[in-house]
């Protein structure tokens, strides 16, 4: 204990002398516009996964490499000298989601800037900043202890944002060396109000496209009104009886693996510092909706989801253009939890769109990718010991929180590998992330940086019980 304070003085020394260099540093990796899901902006994908790699180099981590995928590269690194201890894979990921719309941003989304205590740039949370803040926690143990109490292996993707089409085969190909005993995943954040959390449960994804399509041009809509089936239309009565008014999916079978809420579920998230007025005023809303039954916690991280997240077709110019569209389209994605199966759920979807289409068009649905939903044990060593950093570094005690969002990752790490996942995220929970104006508290930031320094020395602590019973 008295070496752990001695050098965690040497650690706040170092951190204070370099916080210029490494805001800088932030900065720079920012600026590169990695957008996974852009095909025009996979040279910048590579650029940015390059340039983690050197930072992880001149970070004093071993190993580093810029990692082929059939898509974007993941950079891995490692530091494996701690005989005995703990191995624990760190998992981020560096590519960010597209910046439109533009005009929304105050300022250019590649061009980072701090405004008052928030660094504001599209990945300053999600989740460049927590890539960044465990590279930097990194250099600042091997500059000053020279080692760390326990086995490290880094997995940073660039392909998060556009569904980790390839990483679940990278982890195939790479288990040998992957093999550790717990997963920590950085890409997730603190409760509202800034709490410090660490998220137990998340949801899964499937998300699909509807193609629906009519004649091969743009019909004059008073030659052939009437006369055809329009698929703007179309494709709006099938979104139509997607939901019902109870906010219920009435996809058949969608519900089949969905757990119900235990009492003890329902009590841990009603015990949860919520409330659900401020929620609304916050975002503006005249009301909040959704699944009769359940309250907006129970909605938001605890029930499966669908919606539409785009719809076109057609004319879209100013003035008027008397056309029956040729095609029209739609993407639709679903949130999923407890046992539901994403493949399933797609061709549970299908099937249902094909039914409920209307004559006259062709309707199509595409896989667009997916992922399982996750539930981590509380009780965990790990963590426990992530839990006992974060009250160290942030002063108290983490809320334990059922995500909304998704990381496909997390089902990758407990299925491919084998292993217990911890999601230990920083990021403020109103971030804007996927949004204009994202931004990262740089409290959160900075202090992130001590908790998960902190965390590998609560991890040897935790391994006081042999590391086999994880
Ligand atoms: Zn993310």
């Amino acid at each position: 204990m008295t070496d752990l304070l001695l050098s965690t003085d040497a650690i706040e020394t170092y951190l204070d002398a370099t916080r210029d260099a490494r805001l800088e540093s932030y900065k720079a990796f920012l600026r590169i516009p990695s957008v996974s899901g852009i095909p025009a902006h996979a040279g910048d994908c590579r650029a940015a996964a390059e340039w983690l790699a050197d930072a992880m180099r001149t970070a004093g981590l071993e190993h580093a490499e810029v990692s082929e995928t059939s898509g974007h590269p993941v950079v891995y690194a490692d530091w494996l000298h701690a005989e005995g201890a703990p191995t624990v894979i760190v998992y981020s990921h560096y590519d960010v989601q597209p910046v439109d719309p533009l005009d929304l941003w105050t300022s250019p989304p590649f061009e980072p800037v701090v405004v008052g205590n928030r660094m504001l740039a599209r990945g300053a949370a999600d989740d460049k900043g927590q890539v960044h803040l465990h590279v930097m926690a990194a250099a600042a143990v091997l500059a000053t202890r020279g080692a760390f109490p326990v086995n490290l292996k880094y997995v940073f993707e660039g392909e998060e944002e556009s569904s980790s089409v390839h990483l679940d085969g990278w982890l195939e190909a790479n288990r040998d060396r992957l093999a550790a005993d717990v997963a920590i995943i950085s890409d997730s954040g603190f409760f509202d109000g800034n709490l410090p959390a660490i998220t137990i449960g998340l949801r899964g994804m499937m998300y699909s496209q509807i193609d629906v399509v009519g004649t091969d041009v743009d019909l004059h809509s008073g030659q052939f009104g009437g006369a055809v089936q329009n698929p703007v239309n179309a494709l709006a009565q099938i979104i139509a009886v997607l939901k019902g008014p109870d906010g219920r999916i009435r996809v058949p079978g969608f519900y089949d693996d969905v757990q119900t809420l235990t009492d003890a579920d329902r009590a841990d998230l009603a015990a949860l510092p919520f409330d659900e007025d401020v929620y609304r005023t916050e975002l503006g809303l005249p009301a909040l909706v959704g699944e009769a039954g359940f309250t907006t916690l129970e909605r938001r991280g605890a029930r499966p989801t669908l919606d539409v997240n785009g719809i076109w077709g057609g004319f879209q110019g100013e003035g008027a253009k008397t056309i029956i569209p040729a095609h029209a389209h739609a993407k639709v994605s679903c949130r999923l939890v407890s046992a539901q199966d994403p493949a399933r759920i797609f061709e549970s979807f299908k099937a249902y769109v094909a039914d409920v289409a209307p004559p006259g068009v062709t309707v199509t649905v595409q896989d667009l990718g997916g992922g399982f939903p996750s539930l981590t044990p509380t009780d965990h060593p790990a963590t426990q010991a992530a839990a006992r950093a974060l009250e160290a570094t942030f002063g108290r005690p983490p809320l334990y929180i059922r995500e909304g969002g998704s990381i496909p990752v997390t089902a990758s790490f407990e299925t491919i590998l084998g292993l217990p996942v911890v999601l230990l995220g920083f990021t403020p929970p109103d971030d804007h992330a996927h949004a204009p104006n994202e931004s990262m508290d740089m409290d959160n930031y900075e202090t992130g940086i001590r908790t998960v320094i902190r965390t590998w020395d609560e991890l040897v602590a935790a391994n006081a019980e042999p590391v086999r019973n994880w």
